[in-house]
């Protein structure tokens, strides 16, 4: 049997001719950039993150990167984040001339720790960009309580954690902002890149309105110096298709992720940890085999399923960031999460077999 790590294909034949027709009304339309499809799509993912207002740009980098330039960052500005998630949490930071500063992760839920923020706050701080990794949103009481001690805003990196809740509060919707990805492999991801920024601050969201269109409100007149960032409508209309499905395909990813916890317990696996507090919406459904991670993995590959490690470089140690002087061993827990943790399939379309064979090889694997 062969399980891969994602397959859109099966997604697409159930919303086939919504999408098709969607697609082609903007095709029609002529439509292409700026129109009232995205317009609709703004409010309507505004009005699922539980927030007022929200912007499409063209990537959720993007939406990290124009939040941090509406946030006025800039070259000497020091960000915090983690150093365990994927490189564009971090290189939004670089891209507006910004210092990323690493915090090491709770080894328990992989986010970062809210316990060793305080220490790496300098005169230079001034934000913060909590991951919310994985489909789970960080512990962020404690994260709000530090920036407003210290006077820093919040950037919410939701890129994986659309539909996730802390303590009832949708992800997004905490901070002073939230940038979402609409990658095609994310929870809910468009037919090519695109991504939104959420925000509950007028005066932000007026600023990024202008900023991802080169700094103007039109008429060839230039208030700042911004960016091309747009969420074009043949994105738009393929997302406000698959909008009105996220709700049940999140709940068939906590769905697997139940069956796999029940399926692999007695097993040395260290399952995903949910605190109380939070719905986890499964963006990946990420083990600790405890074993030789290497070897549980090749023996899973050749079994046909697919598995990978997210992120097996944190980027504290990428090269790109080797003139910030972090060495092997300074963020040990997000070094050990890199080198001992894998996804598994968990996508909503998984069946009830390949479920059952999944779990099977794992257990074949400990010889149980
Ligand atoms: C995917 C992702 C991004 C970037 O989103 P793109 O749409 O690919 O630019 C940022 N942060 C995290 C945590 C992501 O997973």
């Amino acid at each position: 049997m062969k399980v891969n790590i994602l397959d859109l294909k099966g997604q697409y034949k159930v919303i086939r001719s919504d999408v098709n027709k969607a697609i082609k009304k903007i095709i029609d339309s002529q439509e292409f950039v700026l129109g009232k499809e995205l317009q609709l799509l703004e409010e309507e993912i505004a009005q699922y993150c539980n927030t007022k207002y929200a912007v499409g740009v063209a990537s959720g980098t993007d939406a990290l990167v124009v939040s941090l330039m509406a946030l006025g960052i800039k070259p000497g500005d020091e960000v915090i984040t983690t150093p365990f998630t994927f490189f564009a949490s971090a290189e939004a930071v670089s891209l507006v001339g910004a210092t990323p500063v690493f915090v090491d992760i709770d080894p328990k839920t992989y986010t970062i720790d809210p316990a060793l923020i305080a220490s790496k706050i300098t005169k230079r701080t001034k934000a913060i960009i909590p991951v919310h990794l994985y489909g789970q949103c960080c512990d962020m009481d404690p994260i709000i309580a530090i920036a407003k001690k210290h006077n820093l805003k919040i950037v919410e990196d939701c890129a994986q954690s659309i539909g996730a809740a802390y303590k009832g509060k949708k992800s997004g919707s905490m901070g002073d902002l939230g940038g979402l990805s609409f990658y095609p492999s994310k929870n809910l991801g468009a037919y090519g890149d695109a991504g939104m920024v959420v925000t509950n601050d007028k005066q932000l969201f007026e600023t990024l309105k202008i900023l991802r269109v080169h700094g103007s409100r039109g008429g060839y007149l230039h208030l700042m110096i911004g960016i091309n960032s747009r969420l074009d409508n043949i994105q738009a209309a393929v997302l406000r298709v698959k909008l009105k499905h996220i709700d049940s395909w999140l709940e068939a990813r906590r769905e697997k992720a139940r069956f796999y916890n029940d399926h692999l317990k007695g097993l040395p696996i260290t399952v995903p940890y949910v605190p109380s507090y939070n719905v986890h919406t499964y963006h990946q459904y990420v083990i600790r085999p405890n074993a030789n991670l290497e070897a549980f993995m090749s023996f899973l590959i050749k079994s046909g399923i697919e598995t990978r490690t997210y992120y097996p470089v944190p980027l504290h140690l990428q090269e790109c960031y080797r003139s910030l002087k972090y060495k092997k061993g300074d963020l040990s827990e997000s070094e050990k999460a890199s080198l001992e943790t894998c996804a598994i399939p968990v996508y909503p379309e998984l069946n009830k077999k390949e479920m059952n064979y999944i779990v099977e090889k794992i257990r074949e694997f400990y010889g149980k």
